[in-house]
């Protein structure tokens, strides 16, 4: 992810279902009948043309004594599974008053047997957010268990065993997943043994991939590229190979004894990327004429998912209340570990610890709340602690009691045990209502002495006015009196004839043309003024003398 992402609410609710714990062996060709672990085949078909292609899937289980099982259709990110209908005799599918959840009726006993098909689902190039949809290409598709398979109802702690058949896949496509990387068309057979939610997370990649093998930190891993790039592949590698050992380093884990990186262009030059991760692997997408080097932060952060939350126990279904640790202090540590490894230089950090700093009041990214409130929390423990603990402590702590459920009440309680009674309910406060925390008094460098900390006027991103209702309206929608927009005129109910307005930037003009009564030569009339508003934020400055004279000085904490 980026610095200001965008942050798709399918994403969001989906985050909080990735699951904890450990990493566990695979087992590759392996038939399906492992004890008491409930069965599933998947077989894939994918019809391939030059315009488009559609992926059929064929679902096989064996139905239990009742006759009757609750089938559940991909519901999260975009899912989405077209023409589903059963092939085995005597078998109906018929409609809940859930959408996602279908009820299938079968002869007691029988092998049931369900078929649906996954397709691209939108006009036009792949562009955010449509990576999130079913990626089903006539080049390649990508696609992740929890917007593709079809399922009979399963909790994410089940034991499954799951066959994955993608022998019909055109013979010069790659094939790379969660599970294995085929080395040809003869090894198109994939199985799993384990809890579901590896599946449910699980991320599948085929099509026309270069498929890249190399270690990091001596354990395989494998990236699959696709499409041309201003880089090449090797660069990509040295890349991913510093980052990912750095993030491996911090946590001394290296119990990866596979892992995947996919890497797809949008159709789009600039400015563009998205990486999410996966049971054992993350995806990233970036716009096609961008440097790689604009991705180590990002690289970072989804390496940093791996034990974050992945590794730290399983939350409790539909429980949503700790993205801000999930995001925020994944994306903490995603800038301040790239720092450390020497890939980002002090003043470009502290620069990027700012931006955060004014959006912080503002904002409602659990990406940006949640780094505020980790780079306050580490440099309180370094004090409560006189330097003796850091964040890192209660991150290693939480993975260290991975055996316990994940919740909101385990962070905090892991916190507390490094904080003053003060700071303790400062903490609380801070996560259960969205109030500013103080401003952190060293952005976590140790005894670094190269910066200093004032609170500042700054501004901030103010458009003053309700930007989507009015453009679904066509009217002035939601101004506020005290705002910038009402300042330079515009007023609810005024009927627009075209918006400008650069999102989340202070320093661009913004422009609202506003339909007149009176005649004027363009029948319109425009409204400009600077969307934004002054704040009193903390901000760090650069000892510059002090920097210019040991650049590497904050660097080792
Ligand atoms: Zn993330």
């Amino acid at each position: 992810m980026t610095f200001v992402r965008i942050l798709s609410p399918l994403r969001l609710i989906f985050m909080i279902f990735l699951a904890a714990a450990v990493s566990f062996g695979i087992a590759k060709h392996t038939p399906s009948s492992a004890g008491d672990a409930t069965g599933l085949t998947y077989v894939f078909d994918p019809v391939v043309s030059t315009t488009s292609t559609v992926l059929h899937v064929t679902l096989k289980f064996q139905g239990g004594p009742q006759g009757t099982e609750e089938i559940e259709l991909p519901s999260h990110w975009a899912g989405s599974a077209n023409h589903l209908h059963a092939l085995s005799s005597d078998t109906t599918i018929t409609d809940t008053d859930q959408a996602n959840v279908k009820i299938a009726r079968f002869p007691p006993k029988s092998q049931v047997v369900i078929a649906y098909d996954l397709l691209k689902d939108w006009d036009g190039p792949l562009v955010q957010p449509f990576q999130f949809h079913t990626v089903v290409m006539p080049q390649y598709l990508e696609i992740n268990g929890d917007n593709a398979l079809v399922h009979p109802k399963i909790d994410k702690t089940t034991m499954v065993s799951v066959n994955f058949d993608w022998q019909k896949l055109p013979k010069d496509w790659a094939l790379a997943t969660s599970f294995a990387i085929s080395s040809g068309p003869t090894d198109r057979r994939q199985s799993f043994t384990g809890q579901w939610r590896y599946v449910d997370n699980a991320l599948f990649t085929a099509g026309d991939f270069r498929i890249h093998r190399f270690e990091i930190r001596k354990k395989p891993t494998v990236l699959a590229i696709r499409g041309q790039w201003t880089f090449t592949d090797e660069q990509a590698i040295i890349d991913i190979q510093k980052v990912i050992g750095f993030v491996r380093e911090f946590w001394h884990d290296d119990n990866f004894p596979n892992f995947l990186i996919t890497l797809k262009p949008y159709d789009q030059e600039h400015g563009s990327s998205d990486g999410s991760a996966f049971t054992n692997a993350f995806w990233m997408y970036m716009s096609n004429k961008d440097p790689f080097s604009t991705q180590l932060t990002q690289l970072s952060h989804e390496a940093f998912h791996a034990w974050n939350v992945k590794r730290m126990g399983v939350a409790p279904e539909g429980k949503s209340d700790i993205e801000w640790f999930h995001e925020g202090f994944t994306e903490y540590y995603a800038q301040l570990l790239v720092y450390r490894a020497g890939l980002m230089e002090l003043p470009a950090y502290l620069e990027n610890v700012n931006r955060d700093l004014r959006s912080y009041s503002d904002s409602t990214s659990p990406y940006i709340r949640g780094r505020v409130l980790a780079l306050w929390l580490d440099s309180q423990i370094r004090k409560d602690t006189n330097h003796k603990s850091s964040l890192d402590n209660v991150m290693f702590d939480m993975v260290r009691e991975a055996d316990k459920p994940l919740t909101l009440s385990r962070i905090l309680e892991t916190a507390d045990r490094y904080l003053s009674a003060d700071d303790r309910s400062q903490l609380h406060q801070a996560v259960k209502q969205p109030a500013n925390v103080p401003a952190p008094i060293d952005a976590a460098l140790g005894a670094c002495s190269q910066f200093s900390v004032s609170i500042d006027d700054a501004s901030i991103f103010d458009l003053g006015f309700d930007l989507t209702g009015t453009k679904a309206a066509r009217r002035v929608m939601g101004v506020r009196n005290d705002g910038p927009a009402f300042k330079a005129g515009l007023r609810n109910g005024q009927q627009t004839a075209g918006i400008s307005v650069y999102n989340n930037q202070p320093d661009k003009i913004a422009k609202v043309s506003i339909v007149t009564e009176t005649v004027t030569e363009t029948g319109t009339q425009p409204i400009e003024y600077y969307p934004r508003k002054l704040v009193k934020v903390p901000q760090y400055h650069l000892d510059q003398a002090a920097y210019a004279s040991n650049p590497e000085g904050c660097r080792k904490q």
